[in-house]
């Protein structure tokens, strides 16, 4: 077991820490960041990325998030394969954390990044079905309904996407909304309404996962949300693509949080309510959650931590003392 000091302890590794790392890198703050259960996050689990700007032709998740890796070691950031189970963010700076291998973490200025997860319907049979069936990821499972009849679960970009993706391996995916109106942006609507392979089914919730004999998914049974008429979908998967959730779990009780969980910050900053702790990403951001924004938040939060600690020295073993004259 280690203790690792350093100026900068970012916390997740998808667009919004990697960005942080890399302007933290170049202002010498010797940056740690410990990668979490998911190196790399969300962008991990994508296949197409068409809108992160500055590649011409179409990229794909992994390798973006790959190259903001290698980058932002390049540039001097410590890689540590470790997640951050306990936190002590009230009698900072310096701030201490504990990772799950065993290893203490004191920072100088804490960067939180640790984005989100895929949400669930929280109905019968959903969770007793996980990986019998029952998936959040098409990119990941899909290929395990090949020639198969699926389902995808929501009506926003995320499950568009999903099903546009599964046309990969099904001629007969069908989009289950609780609306009759997408969420999702026009270009990707335009997308699945010519696709001859997908079949939208409006105004519908999923009221259950049912197994069969076998003890894998059979059947959905849903309810119209307009008539309350129940029906029943045979599927051999199905996808929820609801949204994702902010993990803040760590920080509960540490810093205040928004609706929906996502961590308060003073509003155009990533400054939480306790100087020398920075949130970035889709941790704090319920409105845009676009990996190009979540690298903005990241890059302003090394900006801004940067910025804390010209104006003190902070000693890793425990005091702080105030700089003299830091303008
Ligand atoms: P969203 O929050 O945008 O959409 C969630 C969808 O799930 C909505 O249609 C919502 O219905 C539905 N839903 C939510 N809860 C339930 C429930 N309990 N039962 C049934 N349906 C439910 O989430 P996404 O993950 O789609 O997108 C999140 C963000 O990420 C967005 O900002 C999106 O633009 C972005 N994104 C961008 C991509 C890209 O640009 N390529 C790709 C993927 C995501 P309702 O509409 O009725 O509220």
């Amino acid at each position: 077991m280690a203790t690792h000091r350093t100026k900068m302890l970012i916390i997740g590794s998808g667009p919004a820490g990697y960005s942080a790392a890399i302007y933290g890198a170049r202002a010498m703050l010797e940056p740690i960041m410990v990668q979490g259960l998911q190196p790399g996050g969300q962008l991990t689990i994508t296949t197409d990325v068409e809108n992160y700007p500055g590649f011409a032709d179409v990229i794909q998740g992994p390798w973006l998030m790959e190259q903001m890796r290698a980058q932002a070691e390049h540039v001097g950031t410590q890689m540590i394969w470790d997640t951050i189970v306990e936190i002590d963010l009230k009698s900072g700076p310096p701030f201490r954390a504990k990772g799950d291998s065993g290893d203490e973490y004191i920072a100088s200025t804490v960067v939180i990044a640790t984005g989100a997860s895929a949400k669930w319907l929280g109905v019968p049979g959903e969770q007793e079905l996980g990986g019998k069936g029952v998936s959040a990821c098409a990119t990941c499972d899909g290929f395990f309904y090949r020639g198969k009849k699926v389902a995808v679960i929501g009506g926003g970009n995320t499950a568009v996407e999903e099903a546009l993706y599964l046309t990969n391996h099904s001629d007969d995916v069908t989009l289950i909304h609780r609306r009759d109106e997408l969420r999702a942006e026009k270009i990707l609507q335009e997308r699945l309404f010519a696709s001859d392979k997908i079949t939208p089914l409006w105004n519908k919730a999923v009221e259950r996962f049912v197994p069969g004999e076998n003890g894998a998914l059979d059947h959905l049974v849903l309810k119209d949300t307009q008539t309350g008429e129940e029906s029943t979908l045979e599927v051999d998967g199905a996808f929820v693509a609801i949204g994702h959730a902010p993990a803040t779990e760590l920080f509960q009780g540490q810093l205040p949080l928004e609706d929906g969980g996502y961590l308060k910050v003073e509003p155009g900053t990533p400054k939480t309510e306790i100087p020398g702790v920075f949130a970035c990403g889709d941790v704090m951001d319920h409105t845009y959650r676009q990996a190009v924004t979540a690298a903005g938040t990241g890059c302003m939060a090394a900006l801004d931590a940067e910025r804390f600690l010209s104006g003190i020295e902070i000693d890793l073993h425990g005091h702080v003392e105030e700089a003299e004259a830091a303008e």
